[in-house]
């Protein structure tokens, strides 16, 4: 396994053991199973982050893959305007 992903168990089972076995998604906040746990930057390498573990936290891999820059987590993402 890689390191990343070793750093990814480790991050994935200290939050379940904290949160009693709920891992909520660092993006949309919904639980993420330990199949779909994906390791994020809470601030982007690009912007001068680094890979320690407090700027990292655990994500869908689908909402990493999607994850607009600047996103603040936890927020809806739906705010298209509504068609008439
Ligand atoms: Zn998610």
């Amino acid at each position: 396994m890689s390191r990343l992903g070793h750093t990814r168990d480790k991050i994935y089972k200290t939050v379940a053991r904290q949160l009693h076995g709920i891992v909520p998604c660092w993006v949309c906040g919904q639980p993420v199973a330990q199949a779909d746990a994906t390791l994020e930057h809470i601030k982007p390498l690009s912007e001068g982050g680094n890979s320690h573990l407090e700027n990292l936290a655990i994500s869908h891999a689908v909402c990493n893959r999607t994850r607009p820059p600047n996103t603040t987590p936890h927020v809806p993402q739906h705010q298209n305007p509504v068609q008439l």
